[in-house]
């Protein structure tokens, strides 16, 4: 009898689980119009909403990839975008040459436009003679003096930086002359580069005339003289230092604490070879003379010395 009775109460049972879940699918399919018409009169986009609000999982097979893939898109346009400005600034940086912070630009600069900062005794002033005003001694091929005493000041200046001092370039007629000092200050020319004989070879070193520092300025000539000579092997041509040497006009600018010196590195026409073929040995002469009186060593004996007075 337990049978019969539990086969009626099995299709009772079956009778209300189907009705339950009709009237379940009802109340899923209504909620879930609800949540529609929700999204269009908020006009937001929430895309987990659709699957949160479906409690039978009806609208899962359509709305759950969509929501999914947009999210996946929208995380990879956001790697792709910071992935492209870190680019962006690292060939911006690269373009302009790794610019140095504004700060260290500005005071690098201040320190190019006011040499005055060193102390006389690191300082070396160089004129380059004729730059800024002539050509000087002119070649027939156009080689003037000026390009050539350049690049001898160029090659002097860059080697007495790398042993740590200023140097200032200076014009032939540079405003900084005035009242200069320095531990000295050379100026570089060149002689003539027309052919006056088989003589007119070889350099010349001299100071001012008047010197009121005449022990001073004649160590650093012999100095300069002894060094060149040895560097170059050019002769010293003793008898052509003339007027325009000995009283060359920045002598009568700079401070007169300041030793100065004038080399005529050699004639243009027959000493040309050495000048603009071994530069470097011009640069090297003048160097080793400079540093020689920087050191307070001593150059060639007086008998030797060059007659400037
Ligand atoms: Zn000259």
């Amino acid at each position: 009898m337990k049978k019969p009775k539990a086969k009626q109460d099995d299709s009772v049972q079956r009778e209300n689980v189907r009705r339950a879940q009709e009237a379940g699918k009802r109340q899923a399919a209504t909620s879930a119009r609800r949540s529609v018409d929700d999204d269009r009169n908020s006009r937001r986009f929430v895309p987990d909403r659709h699957v949160n609000n479906d409690p039978q999982g009806m609208q899962s097979h359509v709305s759950v990839p969509v929501p999914a893939l947009i999210r996946r898109a929208f995380v990879f346009a956001v790697v792709i975008v910071g992935v492209g400005l870190v680019l962006y600034a690292l060939i911006k940086n690269l373009a302009s040459g790794l610019p140095i912070p504004l700060p260290l630009a500005l005071s690098s600069q201040r320190a190019e436009e006011t040499p005055t900062s060193a102390p006389p005794a690191q300082r070396i002033g160089i004129v380059s003679g004729h730059k800024g005003n002539d050509s000087g001694s002119v070649c027939q091929d156009g080689l003037t003096e000026a390009q050539v005493n350049y690049d001898i000041a160029v090659r002097v200046a860059t080697m007495l930086r790398s042993q740590g001092y200023t140097v200032d370039i200076l014009d032939e007629f540079d405003a900084r002359l005035k009242g200069y000092h320095a531990a000295l200050l050379l100026s570089v020319h060149a002689d003539s580069c027309t052919y006056v004989n088989d003589l007119a070879t070889g350099f010349k070193v001299a100071r001012v005339l008047d010197s009121k520092i005449p022990q001073e300025e004649d160590r650093l000539v012999a100095c300069l003289t002894t060094r060149y000579m040895a560097s170059t092997g050019l002769r010293f041509h003793q008898n052509t230092v003339t007027f325009d040497m000995t009283k060359y006009h920045a002598f009568y600018e700079i401070d007169e604490r300041t030793p100065g010196a004038i080399i005529e590195t050699g004639f243009l026409y027959l000493d040309r070879q050495v000048l603009t073929q071994k530069p470097q040995l011009v640069a090297q002469g003048i160097y080793d003379g400079l540093i020689c009186f920087l050191n307070n060593q001593q150059g060639m004996r007086s008998r030797e010395n060059p007659k400037s007075s």
